[in-house]
């Protein structure tokens, strides 16, 4: 069950072996000899041989992963931001068309608006709030995914993962799903019929800002082979790992992510220190413990916020009221997340005055660790946007974000009240 995995999901010590999932801080393996090795290059046989395509230790945190999710293969990255390009890039490329939720994070929204538009693939963005009929209206012939964010950062919209799910399965393409702020205690999406889940590990699955990571997970449920047309990388010969047809030779539980290990990973060589991989391994263990203080703090405060006269507007799906209340009963029955929303009245500049008084809550460009943090969006990780897409993106200008860590609700509430009666 989920608290056990957290615990033991990806690595069961043999007699005598550590307990704790070892650090295999090598970029090499040693092998007897060169037709030992020759079948690891030719995917033949499993084991490794070079860090930058797979390492022990990442593996064993992957599979962590992958157990939580309910997936059937999974791979670390070394940043999230690195997990949503390898998994668009990984089914896409010059020419083709992705459809995303404009409620996204800012650096995946200009990864794909800016920098993979550079590289041919186009993106339409939609509000996630849409109809099913403008949903379905945005996809096109050559559009090979569907992206979205179940708890959006930083406009806390929760996605309606089944909307999304029936619009990319009928236009025969996968939906991606970034997990990072529900985490798979808060949400599974495979559940709801997403195919890929990425995470940026550097938040909640972390949980002490420690260390920057991704991770990708594939749920094995999308047949590519029945769109094999649109997704030729998966199903016909990859000349450049010796012919291998990765659906015939992995099976749909196995293909996205060993191509993506052996294509993407080889030539980008996006690959997590074995070290942070075991940081991440350690966080997960007390991850729904974390999650269910998260979850309580931040309701708390948000309740508090809600009432207090000098705040504009509180955004907290777990707050009854909340735009989104409804969809987070569905989709996120154990809590939302550590991560309220608001606008000070008196707009931006009220709003960092207010900041300014803080003691306790550190202004920092981080969110979804034990320690509480605010920041500013419009002036600090959106501010590449203009106000237009700031809009689109859930973002107003006046929006705090407050990352609710794990200290006594009490302190923080006292903290939040003094700077609030100084402005
Ligand atoms: N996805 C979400 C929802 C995020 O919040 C972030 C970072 O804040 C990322 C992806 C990118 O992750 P990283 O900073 O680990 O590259």
């Amino acid at each position: 069950m989920f608290n056990t995995d957290c615990l033991h999901g990806g690595y069961r010590p043999e007699n005598g072996e550590p307990r704790n999932i070892p650090i295999i801080q090598s970029t090499t393996f040693r092998y007897e000899t060169s037709e030992d090795m020759g079948k690891l290059f030719d995917l033949e046989a499993e084991g490794y041989f070079y860090t930058r395509l797979q390492n022990p230790t990442n593996d064993m945190v992957a599979a962590r992963i992958c157990k939580l999710e309910g997936g059937t293969a999974a791979m670390l990255l070394s940043s999230g931001q690195a997990a949503s390009f390898f998994s668009i890039f990984n089914i896409a490329s010059a020419g083709d068309h992705i459809v995303s939720s404009s409620t996204i994070y800012g650096g995946t929204y200009n990864l794909f608006a800016v920098t993979m538009k550079r590289m041919g693939i186009e993106f339409t963005f939609i509000d996630p709030d849409c109809t099913e009929e403008e949903l379905n209206d945005a996809f096109r012939p050559n559009t090979k995914a569907l992206f979205g964010e179940t708890i959006a950062n930083p406009a806390l919209a929760v996605l309606d993962i089944e909307k999304f799910a029936r619009a990319a399965h009928s236009h025969g393409v996968p939906l991606i799903v970034d997990n990072t702020f529900a985490t798979p205690w808060g949400c599974r999406p495979f559940e709801w019929g997403a195919d890929i889940v990425i995470h940026s590990t550097t938040k909640y699955l972390d949980g002490h800002a420690a260390a920057v990571g991704g991770a990708i997970v594939d749920s094995g449920k999308f047949d590519w082979d029945k769109y094999a047309d649109k997704y030729p990388g998966l199903t016909t010969p990859d000349d450049s790992y010796h012919g291998i047809t990765y659906t015939k030779r992995f099976g749909l539980g196995g293909a996205y992510i060993t191509k993506a290990v052996a294509q993407l990973m080889r030539d980008f060589g996006s690959t997590p220190a074995p070290m942070n991989s075991f940081l991440l391994g350690l966080g997960i263990e007390t991850l729904p413990l974390r999650m269910e203080r998260h979850c309580e703090n931040a309701r708390r405060i948000a309740e508090y916020l809600n009432s207090h006269p000098k705040i504009a507007w509180v955004r907290y799906s777990g707050l009854e009221g909340d735009k989104y209340y409804e969809l987070a009963r569905k989709y996120l029955p154990n809590g939302s997340c550590g991560v309220v929303s608001f606008g000070v009245a008196g707009g931006r500049a009220a709003a960092e005055r207010f900041m300014a008084g803080l003691k306790l809550a550190s202004i920092a460009t981080h969110v979804a660790d034990a320690k509480t943090c605010i920041l500013h969006p419009a002036s600090a990780t959106h501010r590449q946007m203009n106000d237009a897409e700031l809009e689109a993106a859930g973002v107003s200008a006046d929006l705090v974000r407050l990352s609710v860590g794990l200290e006594d609700s009490e302190d923080l509430i006292a903290d939040l009240a003094q700077a609030l009666e100084n402005i």
